[in-house]
């Protein structure tokens, strides 16, 4: 099969899997506050000794876009920055007292939202309370930030640079102005030429630009220039993500255009097959099911090196069993656990006001899903893994293998006893893997409403 047919076989509805299980399969919909304490009380001790990922969620933007998916607010009253920051700050001491140590941390990312709604300033008050620093050498903690282009100005660079920041993430989306006006975010290439080659000349070593195909009025000749002009800015990583529609998930805000003005399946298809031409023969390398990198980027090397990993950030080079979610909406990760914060702004801030984490749900896994955890992660981030010969769900294996048979009758993925290794075919397939090992898909018709197709 040529991968144009894959794509048509394979393109079904899918987790990205930056968690398993996924958030709609949670089942403790309702974990406290004090539950997830005692998870983290359990494993203090391994706990004090590895190192922790932070991500802040920083939830405002000015405007709209209403493709988007993300937890937001949207304002233009720039006074809510400081009693934000204050509630960051203030939930960051509330997760040290429960510690009772500061844990080093190794990776922290500012997502949103849009953090560079917030002024430099604001966002280096939160850094300075995080570490507890007036700088963090690049060299033991990886920082990074999502920028939005119309809103970065060279002091938001220059400030997070000498912090210690290195890497810096545009969302870009497409350059097509009927695109760009069916999504409500205008923004120029010269604009976005300008804030990327700042970037550059600032010191940033990693740029990323997220693109986003499958979007409403996209055409095959405008996004094939949107990527022809992204090569030319030459960032060090590029997304290419595939849009989601899913309007019916609240708070998604997918209204302003419909469902007839989104490319259908075909085109969608071709888009993603012909910018994975161009940017592979532009020279990037391919990692996993929607990265593409430079050959001397970090991840690529980490990626080689099997050093890959993955958590709610998405791809990342730093492995750590422990991510805190700071901010409204945001998820803490421990291993055996995940948490989740109120997502509503006014809701986080009146529990954490009250001395208390903002968790609203989660799940604690069993020791199954641990399992599968283990298996899913290393197919993601290494595109192999091996059954472990002492598990006690060796039916459950079983299963799994079954599942696997068509997959590689299609010569994607490899079976050899325990071991199960994804193919060069199945790179770009690797989430449709993934699902033959998840045990809640096994079972679920409703998986079709929950996800969008993997492609
Ligand atoms: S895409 Fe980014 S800037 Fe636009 S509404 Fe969503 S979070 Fe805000």
């Amino acid at each position: 099969m040529n991968l144009h047919e894959l794509i048509q076989k394979y393109n079904v509805p899918g987790p990205r899997y930056t968690s398993f299980p996924t958030v709609p399969f949670w089942k403790n919909k309702s974990l406290t506050e004090s539950e997830w304490k005692n998870e983290i009380e359990r494993f203090k001790d391994s706990f004090e000794h590895s190192e922790i990922s932070i991500y802040v969620h920083l939830p405002y933007c000015e405007s709209l876009c209403t493709f988007c998916g993300c937890h937001k607010r949207i304002t233009k009253n720039h006074a809510v920055e400081a009693p934000y920051i204050d509630t960051i700050l203030k939930e960051w001491q509330i997760y040290l007292d429960t510690f009772g140590f500061v844990p080093k941390i190794k990776e922290l990312h500012f997502g949103g939202g849009t953090p560079t709604f917030f002024q430099p300033s604001e966002l280096v008050r939160t850094l300075k309370g995080i570490f507890n620093a007036n700088q963090v050498s690049p060299e033991d903690c990886e920082l990074s930030f999502e920028a939005h282009p119309n809103s970065t100005t060279e002091r938001h660079l220059q400030e997070l640079y000498e912090f210690g920041f290195r890497r810096v993430s545009f969302g870009i989306q497409d350059y097509d102005l009927n695109v760009q006006k069916a999504i409500h975010r205008i923004q120029t290439l010269d604009d976005v030429k300008k804030v990327h080659e700042l970037s550059k000349s600032i010191g940033y070593e990693s740029v990323n630009h997220d693109l986003v195909y499958g979007l409403p009025l996209q055409t095959m000749e405008g996004f094939m220039e949107t990527i022809d002009q992204t090569i030319q800015l030459k960032p060090e990583r590029i997304a290419l993500y595939s849009y989601a529609h899913v309007p019916w998930i609240k708070g998604t805000g997918q209204r302003g255009y419909s469902e007839s003005d989104l490319p259908q399946d075909a085109v969608k298809r071709a888009l993603y097959e012909n910018s994975c031409e161009k940017l592979i023969n532009a020279g990037y390398i391919s990692i996993g099911m929607d990265h593409f990198a430079l050959p001397n980027d970090s991840l690529t090397i980490a990626f080689k090196n099997k050093k890959l990993h993955r958590n709610f950030m998405g791809y990342t080079t730093k492995a750590t069993n422990w991510m805190i979610g700071l901010g409204m909406s945001a998820i803490s990760d421990c291993w055996t656990g995940f948490a989740q914060n109120e997502k509503t702004i006014e809701a986080y801030q009146e529990r954490i006001e009250r001395g208390e984490l903002a968790i609203f749900k989660g799940h604690l896994l069993t020791d199954l899903e641990l399992e599968i955890r283990r298996y899913i992660l290393d197919l993601m981030c290494h595109f192999e893994t091996s059954f472990d010969e002492n598990s006690e769900f060796k039916y459950i294996q079983l299963q799994i293998k079954e599942r696997l048979i068509p997959l590689q009758k299609d010569s994607l993925v490899e079976v050899e006893g325990n071991s199960v290794r994804v193919l060069n075919q199945g790179l770009p397939f690797v989430r449709n893997i993934c699902m033959a090992f998840d045990l809640d898909l096994m079972n679920s018709e409703q998986s079709k409403q929950l996800f969008s197709k993997t492609i």
